[in-house]
């Protein structure tokens, strides 16, 4: 997140600087030093983050410190009568893409007891008279922070529809593609195996010819949480297609990854799903070299899967994606 928003806050802060560099002959140079200082917060979080366990506490502090120095700003340019009070309120709007609901809550806060302590604590006599000096800048702040966020949510609704399979719940196609190349990524700069494997069911179509379309998608149902609830938390099962389930094994070599589509095919032939007997047929593969991509270990496991079909289903096979790939074992 943090490095997506890196090109934005640079930009931002020229803006700020030239602004007061162009107002620095009327309001003095002396702003210019707090924005420095904020800059100069954000590097060091910059640097930090990486090595650190909470790296939300490092920009967590780089925010607070930059609202402290813009407060500064305020204070050097006027204080309550400070055209820069509602400056206060723009970093505001990054808030709920960096923090859950008690940091951005915290921030608001901080942001308020700024902007009280930048015009009431400077000379309460001008708010006192003219209080809309700070209650635009308190509501600007309050309608910045109560959109975005409005907005973060709607974006997270929206991302997790595109990513999860509403029938089953489990992750869809799309996603795939998108975790199995950082996976294998991973697995190639660790040089640690990685496994994937497809499960499909056996004769799904009769199921749905004989009982109905209705008590096919239960069946599905029960099967996706048969197969969640007996993987381990760090791998990742997808809903590939129709009764098609895609699973990665990350760190996972051929031995563990055939124990664990054993495992699956007995949790799944001893389950009555619906109240049906089902069985399904595995196809795995597994990549230890730096060459493979998705494609050639889905080709290796489909494979394996028209393997396990025509030897008679509810079986395992594994595929040869090595045989087809450069192998360049460490
Ligand atoms: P095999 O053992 O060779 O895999 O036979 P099969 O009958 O399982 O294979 P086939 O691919 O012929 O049938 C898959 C069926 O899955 C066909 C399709 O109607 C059904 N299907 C696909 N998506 C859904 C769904 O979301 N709900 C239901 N109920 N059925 C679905
Ligand atoms: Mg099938
Ligand atoms: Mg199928």
């Amino acid at each position: 997140m943090e490095r997506h928003m890196r090109p934005a806050r640079a930009a931002l802060f020229a803006m700020l600087a030239a602004t007061l560099v162009v107002l620095g002959p009327w309001i003095g140079w002396w702003p210019l030093a707090p924005l420095g200082v904020g800059v100069a917060g954000f590097l060091i979080a910059d640097r930090v983050m990486p090595k650190s366990s909470r790296p939300e506490y490092c920009i967590m502090a780089a925010w607070a410190v930059a609202q402290l120095m813009i407060g500064m700003s305020v204070v050097f340019t006027g204080g309550p009568r400070s055209l820069f009070l509602p400056w206060l309120a723009i970093p505001a709007a990054t808030l709920s893409a960096r923090f859950n609901t008690r940091g951005v809550i915290a921030g608001v806060v901080w942001t308020v007891a700024i902007m009280i302590a930048a015009s009431v604590g400077v000379n309460p006599t001008v708010i006192a008279d003219s209080p809309q000096r700070l209650l635009v800048p308190l509501t600007l702040l309050v309608g910045v922070t109560l959109l975005t966020t409005a907005l973060m949510h709607s974006d997270v609704k929206h991302r997790a529809a595109a990513t999860i399979d509403p029938l089953t719940g489990l992750f869809n196609r799309q996603s795939l593609t998108l975790r199995a190349a950082e996976l294998i990524e991973q697995a190639r700069v660790t040089q640690t195996p990685m496994a994937l494997m497809i499960g499909d069911l056996d004769h799904f179509k009769e199921v749905n010819d004989r009982h109905g379309h209705l008590v096919g998608d239960d069946v599905l149902r029960e099967i996706a949480n048969i197969l969640r609830t007996t993987l381990r938390t760090f791998d990742y099962i997808y809903r590939y297609g129709g009764e098609e389930f895609v699973i990665l094994l990350p760190g996972t070599g051929e031995a563990t990854a055939v124990a664990t589509a054993k495992r699956l095919r007995a949790a799944v032939a001893g389950s009555q799903p619906a109240g049906l007997d089902m069985t399904m047929s595995f196809g795995v593969s597994v990549s230890n070299c730096q060459e493979t991509t998705l494609d050639d270990l889905l080709v290796a496991a489909d494979r394996a899967l028209y393997d396990a079909k025509a030897d008679g289903r509810d079986r395992v096979r594994v595929g040869h994606a090595l045989e087809a790939i450069p192998l360049k074992t460490p």
